[in-house]
């Protein structure tokens, strides 16, 4: 069962269509590089394209209609679109999932210290790392300051061409005789990924000079003091922008694109599809998948069944019942993405059932790690729905699993929603060097998955 490479089916004008959306995803990984930054992102899009808030439609008691578009965010970390369909809410909604929290270092709640006239921020991983990988990178720093009388400070340095940038040291070669026979988890340890930010001595001070050199520029520059420390989430990134990859610019190089490379093309297809769906349309871009979807911005936390809780009661009478069944007739593309083949490690893939870059969406029936641990294995008639749908449109879709059976494995948000009842599939677009702090993606894959998520937005 060969599938085609998507480039040879493109006409000229679909090429042009690619690089336009392209440019639209390199922009939002430029200015989504945490789950507040992406969230911000949709709300902004979504606002723009006629999106009214829930809380205020609540607030207003206003009456929602076929066609009607709503959103809610919550904690500035998830958020929910709805674009409400000609069959009541009832008969179920075709859902779009994605995750927008990434692979990252955080900043510790006590932090700075000062250490042979460095400065450094203590830090604590986020997510799984390849650790060794994120030393000698240039680093920015994104996030917020939560000051204790209640402003918030936004702080992100280390983008602009102007900013200076940060990063964490490795040992020269000279000198790494002994590390170099460490394992590969162990040559850069977790405690030794602190992020230096300062080497210049306060003049005039004798103790601790350096950092108090720095807290000088925090308080002038960014407006906050060490205490401050204790509720800010500072996310430590790869500084820069995302770039077009490949002599032929057939790819895309940038932070974070597991999994925002299927939260800006849901994104993008829910925009696009103007039109009164016949089934409500959604898009849901959850936090904390890469922890294990934990906690109140998860997929698993109560925000999204609230969410279409207040949209039933504002459509018509609320009734748990009608909810219970909302969730239940729905479908739902859980999109996450996949390990594209790499031909310098052939070993850890199964070819026949493995992701190749540029040849379009991919589908998992299941997930999961050996004995499908950790899986939601999608229903085979859900399946052959999504083929017809698929086929019909025109779409480029690949099967896959994540590596070879007992090499690996992952989960994702799917078994999650599943748990309703709901028809729920994998499906994402395939990256090469997923978690690293820059990924790469093929633009026909992009492309394709833009056009699955309006075809099962519109058809499922
Ligand atoms: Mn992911
Ligand atoms: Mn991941």
């Amino acid at each position: 069962m060969e599938r085609k490479n998507a480039w040879t089916t493109f006409t000229d004008a679909q090429v042009a269509e690619l690089e336009t959306l392209c440019k639209g995803y390199r922009d939002f990984l430029d200015n989504g590089k945490t789950e507040r930054e992406c969230t911000s992102y949709a709300v902004k899009e979504a606002e723009a394209h006629g999106y009214k808030n829930l809380n205020d439609l609540i607030a207003q008691g206003k009456k929602l209609k076929a066609g009607d578009k709503v959103y809610a965010a919550s904690m500035n970390k998830t958020m929910v679109m709805f674009h409400i369909g000609k069959e009541g809410l009832s008969h179920g909604l075709n859902i779009l999932g994605a995750h927008i929290d990434s692979p990252r270092i955080d900043v510790k709640q006590n932090p700075l210290y000062e250490d042979s006239e460095f400065v450094l921020l203590d830090t604590h991983y986020y997510g799984g790392v390849k650790k060794y990988q994120w030393v000698t990178l240039p680093l920015a720093i994104h996030g917020v300051v939560a000051k204790k009388d209640g402003t918030v400070i936004d702080v992100v340095i280390g983008e602009d061409e102007n900013d200076p940038v940060v990063g964490i040291s490795d040992i020269l070669i000279h000198l790494s005789g002994e590390q170099m026979q460490k394992t590969a988890a162990k040559a850069i340890e977790g405690e030794n990924l602190d992020v230096i930010i300062g080497n210049k001595p306060k003049a005039g001070e004798e103790k601790e000079a350096v950092k108090k050199a720095i807290l000088d520029i925090l308080k002038e520059k960014y407006g906050f003091e060490e205490e401050d420390f204790l509720s800010a989430e500072l996310e430590i990134v790869p500084a820069g922008k995302a770039r077009d990859f490949g002599l032929d610019r057939s790819m895309v190089i940038g932070y974070g694109q597991d999994d925002r490379v299927c939260a800006y093309t849901s994104l993008v297809a829910m925009l696009e599809n103007e039109e009164i769906p016949e089934r409500t349309s959604c898009c849901l871009l959850v936090d904390k998948e890469e922890i294990g979807s934990v906690g109140a911005t998860s997929a698993d936390s109560k925000f999204f069944e609230n969410s279409v809780a207040e949209l039933i009661a504002l459509c018509e009478d609320y009734s748990d019942l009608k909810l219970r069944r909302a969730l239940r007739n729905s479908k739902m593309l859980s999109s996450d993405v996949s390990a594209a083949y790499d031909p310098m490690f052939p070993s850890v893939f199964e070819k026949k059932n493995t992701a190749f870059f540029g040849h379009g969406i991919v589908f998992n029936k299941f997930t999961g790690s050996r004995g499908k641990s950790g899986s939601n294995d999608s229903n085979a008639e859900y399946v052959s729905e999504i083929r017809r749908i698929m086929d019909d449109a025109g779409v480029n879709f690949q099967t896959a699993e994540l590596g070879k059976v007992d090499v690996g494995g992952g989960g994702t948000i799917a078994y999650i929603s599943a748990n309703y009842g709901m028809q729920v599939i994998d499906s994402g677009v395939a990256v090469l060097c997923m978690h690293a702090p820059w990924e790469i993606t093929s633009k026909a894959d992009v492309y394709e998955a833009k056009r699955c998520y309006k075809a099962f937005l519109k058809n499922a």
